[in-house]
């Protein structure tokens, strides 16, 4: 990690160019690296080496950019991966199999909901969900012998629930399990888990990383803090011969603050493949460039939004984690103290009717299914992603007909309150 601060990081970190070399990151568009002597290219089959060898594994460019978001979140190895739903995926299989079990938070995005809950549990792996609010008793009590891996998303897409990263951190050990937390909607500008005690975190990189909505990418960062070995029974994977690599151990041979990366590139990208390419890698550099500029400024937008609308006669409520009447208050204050995200839901007093007669009159804020980039879009979740839920069933899952999630972009704000205005005006009972 360097001593940088997290503006000099987001610009500096990762890609360090030599004497004459490139400024800007390379784009190595090249599947594949050549080598002088077969027993050169042996090595790095062997992990004896470092080096590329083919694209599916690692690129180069992906490597820079990964370094960097490494340094911004304090770790101490990264890898990228083709999405936020690629991250997820193998930050949990690197280290649960069939028969494992995985102890969720409740409040996470639909995507890694369902591929925990539907296509993990195919595989023979297990999970309960406990809400993010559940007592130490609660949490404990979901823990088994098979569990591998704990869960959670700092501010969770989209029910904007804050995760109380210390607090989970602390049950999970206690239970030699490390503690995964999706960082997304933060990013390491507004919240660093691993200062809280996360083991593992994970993003999309297609939100507020890339910020412009150009390319669709993901991340791990491991802490290396997690004594892998001290829980050898637990993770086979990582603390006995790998035979595919002629019987390395990868907690042996990489320490704690390598293990879990090079397992993780060695056998899952290895087999799956779903490798960021070099061009995403590069925008998503471009778009690291600016996050702590950019990320201020969603705040910025988020707060005054939030803060007319809960003023607002039509509006039944406000869920944003910077405003004192939230329920999250005080713990966005401990672990957000420069803000959350651009991203704010509130529900409309005439439901359905009101939500659609909103959205259409509103003329620079988009309809998407999009969050997290420079341009404001929103979304009615009971006429789009939730559209098959009649009126009760959205009401049961906390997603009544006339809530609209709002992501605020990097605008001026006056422009955002003005449009939203219009449109609430033109709202007829
Ligand atoms: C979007 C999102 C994902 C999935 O990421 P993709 O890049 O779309 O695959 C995972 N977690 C969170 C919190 C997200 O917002």
């Amino acid at each position: 990690m360097s001593d940088f601060k997290m503006n000099t990081k987001c610009v500096q970190s990762g890609y360090r160019p030599g004497n004459g070399e490139p400024r800007q990151v390379p784009i190595i568009q090249s599947t594949t690296f050549k080598y002088n002597t077969s027993e050169d290219m042996g090595k790095l089959f062997d992990l004896e080496a470092e080096g590329y060898f083919y694209t599916r594994l690692q690129n180069p460019t992906n490597d820079y950019v990964a370094a960097k978001i490494c340094d911004m979140e304090g770790g101490s190895a990264a890898m990228l991966t083709s999405s936020g739903q690629a991250a997820n995926f193998f930050a949990l299989f690197n280290i649960c199999e069939c028969g494992s079990h995985i102890v969720a938070s409740s409040s996470i995005y639909g995507g890694t909901f369902n591929l925990i809950a539907v296509t993990m549990k195919k595989m023979g792996i297990d999970v309960t969900f406990v809400s993010p609010d559940a007592t130490e008793e609660e949490i404990d009590a979901a823990f088994k012998e098979n569990t591998r891996a704990c869960f959670g998303e700092t501010i969770a897409n989209p029910a904007l629930t804050v995760f109380d990263i210390e607090k989970w951190a602390k049950i999970a050990h206690k239970h030699g399990v490390p503690l995964i937390v999706d960082n997304t909607f933060p990013t390491p500008v507004n919240c660093r888990p691993i200062e809280w005690g996360a083991d593992i975190v994970t993003h999309s990189t297609t939100k507020y990383m890339d910020g412009h909505g150009a390319g669709v990418g993901g991340a791990i960062v491991d802490s290396g803090k997690f004594d892998w070995m001290a829980h050898k029974d637990k993770f086979p994977g990582l603390c006995t011969p790998d035979e595919s690599y002629h019987g390395i151990t990868y907690a042996e041979k990489f320490g704690n603050a390598g293990a879990f990366i090079t397992k993780c590139t060695a056998q899952l990208m290895r087999d799956f493949g779903s490798i960021q390419s070099p061009q995403n890698a590069y925008l998503l550099n471009l778009g690291l460039e600016s996050l702590h500029v950019r990320i201020a400024r969603h705040v910025e937008n988020a707060q005054a939004v939030a803060e007319f609308l809960e003023a607002n006669p039509k509006v039944e409520y406000v869920n944003y984690s910077g405003l004192k009447s939230n329920k999250y208050y005080k713990l966005a204050q401990k672990y957000l103290p420069k803000g959350g995200c651009g991203v704010v839901s509130f529900e409309l007093k005439g439901g359905r009717s009101a939500a659609s007669q909103f959205m259409s009159q509103l003329k620079l804020i988009a309809i998407e299914t999009h969050v997290a980039d420079a341009r404001s879009c929103c979304l009615n979740p009971a006429s789009s992603t939730h559209r098959q839920l009649t009126d009760e069933q959205l009401k049961e899952a906390g997603i009544p007909a006339g809530l609209v999630r709002l992501s605020c972009g990097i605008e001026d704000k006056e422009d955002l309150i003005h449009d939203i205005k219009q449109a609430l005006d033109s709202i007829k009972d």
